[in-house]
């Protein structure tokens, strides 16, 4: 027999569409609250929205007459016709949210517009209004979610712990805030404030208000534009990485999204800034025209497809190389000391532990005194921000200048000084020189026209594997500027080596190679090939070699030369600063 499902029994079916967890409850409360046009949200979670969630926000409500209406399916004031669907300027339109959760929990209406004069309460259970009265309340909008699937025990069953739950609510929450700058989030998990931030639209403050692990001194403003595209958004210096990419958050035109072409664009500007397995943190904020885009290749709308992927990774990484050739990406010498502790292993353990437990913490009110101190580390990020921000304005954009350094020698036999207007340097004397050389042989590499030089005594190289000048290994290294020519059974001599390089240098840069070499000696692809050079440039340089001041300028005015002047290329920084005024904050004359 066929029939048509009873009104409640449809209902719990379509909510199961929308409603799938605590999280599209809050989903979609927030995305209501945005379009009302409020500029104050709270959103307020009990044992990560299973008990209870509520959000109240000052936009313009609801009016008496039109509550219950907002509950029926389909029931929406943001279209009315389908062309409406073409110039959508808000989240919600599809008047299906607030029907799905109510047929799913016990909610609980306060609303009240300006033009009244008292509000309205509503109470429905399960789909089925039980009260409706006048009630006082401020302009604006609260709905409270009550045990959510309390009526779908199946539903119920499939929810995670508490603390995964609110993980993700915390995430988009966080999320939502950072996209929506001029409106103040708040949001409290067992009642405590998770974060609240200002609504000012600074970027900057916001993150810190968000993020209180992120030291946003580390961080840098990202900003380019071309042919419709514009990026904007920061990304943290050398001296702060994460050993994975959760820290990576991208939106396109407003929207969160995942995507491995931006993560490329990200990879392909930091290049060498950092250790293999380290990633930079960033916020990219990407608007680009909507008619070059797709978002509807996946359901959750998290991917999205460009219509030209090359472009949007060359915005990507032109924005951040940019960013990191200015003098605020230099590492400073303080943070350059904790670095190295954060290479140590086991430090990448602690750190998302960490991470894992303030989560944990926040979400379960399990120790109340912890929390306390994670509260007060909230506010303190936020007073900090605004000194920060205006310290990255006045030099953005500027890209470090060696024309304005004054060298003033060298310590250790290694370590070279430097000072411009208002800022003391030093340079690794032996990450410039491997950096210096690095560059020269992928040029070498690349070029078609080989600087070679021919050397009186030539010197000879045994291999420790079976092989022939036919071999790939020898046209890679005739084509960096070495001749070799076979010698005898695995033995080969060299009779040219590249014009920048000393015999010793030389000598010592084909040993390199060759251990490293090893069995790949048909190497067929350039990372290969570039990982290799990488390696065996760093023998070819000695530290501990006493250089004059006439050799200093001369090695700096290479290194200015270089694209990436900033770091060797296995991510140690060529260089680090301290400011004038760290100094005398050591010496507490400021
Ligand atoms: P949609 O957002 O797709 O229109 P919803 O079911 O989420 O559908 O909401 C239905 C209607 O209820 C909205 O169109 C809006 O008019 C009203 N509404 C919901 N939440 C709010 C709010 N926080 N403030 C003002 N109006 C709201
Ligand atoms: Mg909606």
């Amino acid at each position: 027999m066929i029939k048509v499902l009873e009104k409640q029994v449809s209902d719990k079916i379509a909510a199961g569409e929308v409603v799938e967890r605590p999280l599209s409850v809050v989903k979609e409360l927030i995305e209501n609250a945005i379009d009302s046009g409020a500029d104050s949200i709270i959103c307020e979670i009990k044992q990560g929205g299973k008990l209870s969630i509520r959000v109240t926000d000052n936009g313009c409500g609801i009016s008496a007459e039109e509550v219950e209406t907002a509950f029926l399916r389909h029931a929406t004031s943001k279209i009315t016709t389908a062309n409406d669907l073409n110039s959508l300027e808000t989240l919600g339109f599809r008047g299906e949210a607030l029907a799905s959760i109510a047929a799913v929990s016990r909610v609980e209406l306060l609303t009240k517009t300006t033009e009244e004069k008292v509000g309205t309460s509503l109470i429905i259970h399960g789909g089925e209004t039980v009260q409706k009265k006048q009630t006082g309340c401020p302009d604006g909008t609260t709905i409270i979610v009550n045990d959510l699937f309390y009526n779908t025990p199946a539903r119920l069953k499939f929810l995670k712990s508490d603390g995964a739950e609110s993980n993700q609510i915390i995430d988009f929450m966080s999320q939502i805030a950072l996209c929506y700058i001029n409106i103040k989030f708040r949001l409290i998990s067992n009642g405590q404030i998770v974060f609240s931030t200002n609504g000012k639209g600074d970027r900057l403050s916001t993150i810190a208000s968000i993020y209180s692990n992120i030291d946003i001194k580390n961080l840098v403003n990202i900003h380019e534009e071309n042919g419709g595209i514009s990026i904007d958004g920061y990304i943290s210096t050398p001296v702060m990485s994460r050993p994975t990419r959760n820290m990576q958050i991208f939106f396109v035109n407003g929207r969160v999204i995942e995507s491995k072409i931006i993560e490329k664009g990200i990879k392909k500007g930091y290049k060498e800034r950092l250790f293999e397995g380290r990633h930079p943190i960033t916020f990219i904020f990407l608007d680009i025209p909507a008619n070059t885009l797709d978002v509807n290749i996946h359901p959750n709308k998290r991917q999205v497809r460009f219509d030209q992927d090359d472009r949007i990774v060359e915005i990507v990484e032109k924005s951040i190389i940019n960013a990191l050739s200015t003098k605020d990406s230099v590492v400073r010498m303080a943070d350059s000391v904790k670095t190295k502790i954060e290479e140590i292993p086991t430090f990448h353990f602690e750190e998302k532990q960490d991470e894992i437990d303030i989560k944990k913490l926040l979400s379960t009110d399990s120790d109340h005194a912890i929390f306390e101190e994670e509260k007060i580390d909230f506010q303190e990020a936020a007073k900090v921000s605004p000194n920060c921000c205006i310290e990255l304005k006045e030099s953005f954009e500027k890209p470090f200048r060696f024309d304005e350094l004054n060298y003033l020698g060298t310590i250790f036999n290694t370590y070279i000084l430097a000072q411009d207007n208002n800022t003391f340097y030093m340079f690794d004397q032996h990450a410039c020189h491997e950096r210096i050389n690095y560059e020269k042989f992928v040029n070498q590499y690349n070029n078609e026209v080989k600087f070679k030089q021919p050397i009186m005594v030539p010197f000879i190289v045994n291999t420790s594997f079976e092989t022939n000048i036919t071999d790939n290994w020898v046209s890679v290294l005739d084509n960096i500027g070495f001749t070799l020519e076979e010698f005898g059974f695995n033995v080969f001599r060299i009779t040219e080596i590249p014009t920048f390089m000393s015999i010793q240098e030389a000598q010592s840069f084909i040993d390199d190679f060759l251990d490293n070499l090893k069995e790949d000696i048909y190497m067929a692809n350039t990372v290969v090939i570039d990982k290799l050079i990488m390696k065996s440039c760093k023998a070819s340089i000695k530290a501990n070699d006493k250089i004059n001041m006439e050799e200093i300028k001369g090695l700096m005015d290479q290194l200015s030369k270089c694209v990436n002047p900033f770091s060797c290329p296995h991510g140690r920084p060529t260089f680090v600063k301290m400011t004038k005024y760290e100094i005398e904050k050591i010496f507490k004359r400021v």
